[in-house]
Formats: C-alpha cells, sequence, structure tokens
C-alpha cells in the first residue's frame, strides 16, 4: 500500500502558498450543491464542520459521543504555540516550523509541519474572535509563556485549561451553523469504512451506536478530524464511550488482540451507568 500524502510541490516555505493559489474554487453560489461529511467534532472536527457551513456547503458531522464537547481536545492544558512574536524574543515562521520538525524527532511531514506554522498566528486571531478567554496582561495584551524547552516565549493559553476554553469556542461556532441549518450532526454513530470511488472518498460507512445499524452515508467529500490513533495504546487518556470487556481485551479498531500488564484485580472498569441507558438521539 502506497501512503501518497500529496503535500504539493516547491520549497517549503511557498508549498501551500502555491498550491492555496493554484487550487480548483468552487462559485459561492454553487456551494450548496456540494455535501461534505465531516467524522469528528474536536478541535479539529468543530473548527472544519463549522467553517464549510459558514462557507455554504451541507455539512454532516458525526461523532460516536453523544455531544461534541466530550471530544478529547478538552484535555489539552498547556497552549498554542503561535509565531507571532508578541514578546520580540526573534520568533520566527522559521523558527516555530524549525523546533516543531525538532519536536517530532524529526518524523513530521515538513510541508505540512510549515503550514501549521504559518497558521499559528491565525488561529489565535480566530479564537479571540471566537470569545476563546486567552490569558491576558495587566494592561490587557495577550500573554504568553515559554513552554516545551524553547527559546522563546510563544504560548497562548487558558489557565490550565486551553483546550477545554478552545472547544467551548469551536463548538459555539458548530452550534451557530447547526441552528442555521448548514450542519446536520450525527452524535453516536461511529464511522466504520471509508467508501472510495475512484480513488476519491465519497461517504462513510456507519454504525449507529444506539440502535446498532449500520448505514451508508454519501457525499461529495469527506473530512476526518476524528483525532490521534491513542486508542492502540494501552494506557491513554482518551475516553471510549462503550464498555470494554475485562480481561484479555480485543483492539476494536485494530483487530489486534491485547493483554493487560495490570492483573485483573487492580483495574479500573468504569460501572455501567443508568443514565446512559436513557440516552436518544432527539
Ligand atoms: C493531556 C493532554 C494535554 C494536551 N495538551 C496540549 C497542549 O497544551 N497544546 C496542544 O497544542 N495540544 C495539546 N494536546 C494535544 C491536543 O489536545 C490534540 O492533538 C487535539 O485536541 C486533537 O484534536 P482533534 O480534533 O484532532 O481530536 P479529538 O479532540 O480527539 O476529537 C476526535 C473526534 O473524532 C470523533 N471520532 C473519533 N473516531 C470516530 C469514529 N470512528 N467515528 C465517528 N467519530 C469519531 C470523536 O467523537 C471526537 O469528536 C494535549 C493532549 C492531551 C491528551
Amino acid at each position: 500500500m502506497e501512503l501518497e500524502s500529496k503535500i504539493p510541490p516547491g520549497p517549503v516555505e511557498r508549498k501551500w502558498q502555491y498550491a492555496k493559489s493554484h487550487y480548483k474554487l468552487v462559485n459561492p453560489e454553487n456551494k450548496r450543491k456540494y455535501d461534505i461529511i465531516v467524522v469528528g467534532a474536536g478541535l479539529a472536527g468543530a473548527s472544519a464542520a463549522a467553517s464549510l457551513g459558514e462557507l455554504g456547503y451541507n455539512v454532516k458531522c458525526f461523532v460516536f459521543h453523544d455531544s461534541p464537547r466530550r471530544a478529547h481536545s478538552i484535555a489539552a492544558q498547556g497552549g498554542i504555540n503561535a509565531a507571532k512574536n508578541y514578546q520580540n524574543d526573534g520568533d520566527s515562521i522559521y523558527r516555530l516550523f524549525y523546533d516543531t520538525v525538532k519536536g517530532g524527532d524529526y518524523r513530521a511531514r515538513e510541508g505540512n509541519v510549515y503550514r501549521l506554522a504559518e497558521l499559528s498566528v491565525n488561529i489565535i486571531d480566530q479564537a479571540v474572535a471566537q470569545g476563546v478567554p486567552l490569558a491576558r496582561e495587566y494592561g490587557g495584551l495577550l500573554e504568553n509563556r515559554s513552554f516545551g524547552g524553547v527559546q522563546v516565549a510563544r504560548t497562548f493559553y487558558a489557565r490550565g485549561q486551553t483546550g477545554q476554553q478552545l472547544l467551548l469556542g469551536a463548538f459555539q461556532a458548530l452550534e451557530r451553523q447547526i441552528d442555521r441549518g448548514r450542519v446536520t450532526m450525527f452524535p453516536r454513530f461511529e464511522m466504520l469504512d471509508l467508501v472510495v470511488v475512484d480513488g476519491q472518498a465519497r461517504g462513510i460507512i456507519t454504525r449507529n451506536m444506539v440502535t446498532g445499524a449500520i448505514e451508508p452515508h454519501p457525499a461529495d467529500a469527506v473530512v476526518i478530524g476524528s483525532g490521534g490513533y491513542a486508542n492502540v495504546f494501552y494506557l491513554s487518556t482518551n475516553p471510549r464511550t462503550r464498555r470494554r470487556p475485562t480481561g484479555p481485551r480485543s483492539g476494536a479498531r485494530t483487530g489486534v488482540e491485547r493483554t493487560s500488564p495490570i492483573p485483573a484485580s487492580r483495574r479500573f472498569t468504569r460501572p455501567a451507568s443508568p443514565r446512559r441507558a436513557t440516552i436518544s438521539r432527539s
């Protein structure tokens, strides 16, 4: 199997700028003719669904959680790094790019990391516009701290709750589009497979986690914002909303049998919640 990440050609600092300037555009009047599926409503999925809805596309957003606010993004604490150089300590987009590639043990895709560093500047403005209460200095300017062992102070944060506050901002933007009818939510739907037609993603197969029904959902494009692959790790802060069997665990996503290194007597198993049985989609 070939993994083709389709990073645009050219020098690293111009790859995405070039691609953005040369992509085919969709006329504003035609956007409502396209159905887009977004899988996930964490920071990635909720922002994508809200932005696509705002642009005028018909968006369907699928999450296996009972609410977008259950997404794991709520766990993020430290803050967001952005190369705004507010502290005038020599920061730049290139330095953030370099630090991020280094922090990723030189394994990240450099073209995409450069894009992340470029967009970091806009993300802060977007979060502030959404009302995210990022920390401020006494005079009212946005506060920065130095985080992650870097030589500059470029981290924007909201106490120890950055992810929670960002998710509230993204969730409100998503709620607005749901209210406008641009985004339809499908909570408690788990994506099982991607439908690919002639090399293009054309829909997904889901399991309704309340009824168990397996259903196809066609679309013109699919955006996957389903978070990291944390469930491959035995010990993870990522919650699964389904009850897992005790004893040797089967990796539901990987198909790989996993055996717990912790004796059964010391393992925490979540008691069955009476509330869960009553949750409906309405
Ligand atoms: C403790 C902790 C601290 C962190 N601190 C920071 C920090 O300080 N700064 C920072 O930048 N990053 C931090 N991170 C990382 C950051 O939180 C994550 O990278 C980011 O929140 C991931 O967002 P996401 O939207 O991609 O995924 P998630 O928030 O995990 O959302 C995934 C979504 O996909 C849905 N989903 C998943 N699979 C399926 C499926 N099969 N079918 C349907 N829906 C599905 C889920 O329901 C959920 O809505 C931290 C992470 C942790 C765990």
